[in-house]
């Protein structure tokens, strides 16, 4: 293995395995840190995805170290904390005190964070996050429930975070190239400094920081810091092949769920309702303890054979309010994630081995029903999703996007591809 990473969430891992195997790295993901004997087989990158996020910063530093020690003994060579490009997270962390741990742990005295990410439009420009033609705080992120970004100065933000000095890498130096960016590292650390944000506002200031990055021991940042990465491995003469990502070869009934209820997963659903048989799964009878499985399960067996069956609880904004307002937002989630991982479950059981997910949540509950533990990453979708295949077990054939991702057309397009 040449690059080891951990990611802090499901699909934000998914989009990075993406970055790398479009750089030509065969990849796999694990669902959290693998098993001490987990085969991996040969692989370029692995990616472990934790569901570290919102978690308390200590149990944040405890599973990113299980996972740094997992990378470390399978010979990863550089090490990628990866978290979302929004930068997402409180001043309690938990970016800071993991990026600390890690660098405690690798007994290196360095690193940077960089989330831009241009083709999404997360860009950074003097230290101050963009998102589109927008400061972080005024993105709509300043509202997000869990955390709140009242303030687009990562420097800022990430000094709250750390006890160690932040520096800055201003996109002057960074448009000089990696000559000069690297000198800049080095200028920061012989000053103290332990972590540097990076302003970069291209693709093409990424490839530069990556390329200065290249003896760094920890990279921080989002999916985007990835792109200069393989090019590292390539000129040391360690990455030779160009892996050429491969669609799963399954053939078998195809299924879309979909627990989202962001804006586009409704359009997609909307748009899709049209052409296939689809299925809405009702909180409100969850709830009342009405036996929803084994009601969608029976509709599915019918009416699956030929064309791929569509069930979602996806709902409007106001109809999602009325459900968080009876039964508590946590509740709500757990239980409708629950009963898709049940349906996920009985769908394989009726032969569907192809199947795309749209939600994060819904996906960390899907996978985690069909006790799917790694994911070999094949071509990309769109911008962000690659099909997938599932590692061990069952043949299975999973295209896991996050709530926003993909066009109108994703379900169709994703399951086109494979026939
Ligand atoms: P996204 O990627 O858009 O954030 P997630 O799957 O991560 O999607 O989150 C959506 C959450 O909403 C999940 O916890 C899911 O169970 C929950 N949910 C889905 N449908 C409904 C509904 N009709 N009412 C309330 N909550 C719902």
């Amino acid at each position: 293995m040449l690059l080891g990473c951990i990611a802090d969430d499901f699909t934000g891992a998914t989009d990075l395995a993406n970055t790398l195997v479009k750089g030509g790295m065969n990849t796999i993901q694990s669902i959290g840190v693998p098993a001490p004997g987990m085969d991996v087989g040969k692989t370029d990158a692995v990616v472990i995805a934790l569901k570290s996020r919102t978690n308390p910063a200590k149990d944040a530093i405890k599973d990113s170290l299980e996972a740094l020690a997992w990378l470390r003994e399978r010979g990863a060579k550089q090490i990628l904390f990866k978290y979302c490009s929004t930068f997402d997270s409180t001043d309690a962390g938990n970016i800071g005190p993991v990026a600390d741990a890690l660098l405690d742990a690798l007994k290196a005295d360095f690193t940077i964070a960089c989330p831009a990410f241009p083709e999404t439009g997360r860009s950074i420009y003097k230290g101050y996050l963009f998102v589109g033609d927008v400061l972080l705080n005024e993105s709509g992120m300043e509202n997000h429930p869990l955390n709140p970004m009242t303030d687009a100065n990562l420097v800022r933000v990430l000094a709250r975070q750390t006890k160690n000095e932040v520096g800055l890498v201003e996109l002057a130096t960074v448009q000089k190239g990696a000559d000069a960016i690297r000198a800049r590292f080095e200028q920061l650390r012989g000053t103290g400094v332990r972590h540097a944000i990076v302003d970069a506002v291209m693709d093409n200031d990424l490839i530069e920081i990556g390329r200065a990055a290249k003896d760094l021991a920890l990279i921080t940042g989002g999916s985007g810091i990835a792109m200069g990465l393989p090019g590292n491995f390539r000129s040391d003469g360690v990455l030779t092949d160009s892996f050429q990502a491969a669609l799963p070869g399954i053939k078998g009934r195809s299924a879309v769920i979909a627990g989202s209820c962001s804006k586009m997963t409704r359009a997609q659903i909307a748009h899709t309702r049209r052409n296939w048989p689809s299925h809405n799964i009702d909180p409100w009878d969850i709830a009342s303890g009405k036996d929803v499985v084994t009601g969608v399960l029976a509709w599915a067996e019918k009416e699956g054979a030929d064309t791929p069956v569509l069930i979602y609880s996806s709902a409007d904004p106001d109809e999602v309010k009325a459900v968080q307002k009876e039964f508590g937002r946590e509740k709500a989630g757990a239980m409708v994630e629950e009963t898709m991982g049940e349906i996920a479950k009985g769908l394989l059981s009726q032969g569907v081995n192809r199947l795309v997910v749209a939600g994060g949540e819904t996906s960390g509950a899907v996978v985690g029903a069909l006790d799917v533990h790694a994911l070999r990453i094949g071509p990309e979708i769109d911008p962000g999703v690659p099909w997938t295949e599932a590692i061990g077990g069952v043949p299975l054939a999973l295209a896991l996007k996050s709530g926003n991702f993909g066009a109108e057309d994703f379900f169709e397009k994703s399951l086109g591809m494979l026939s």
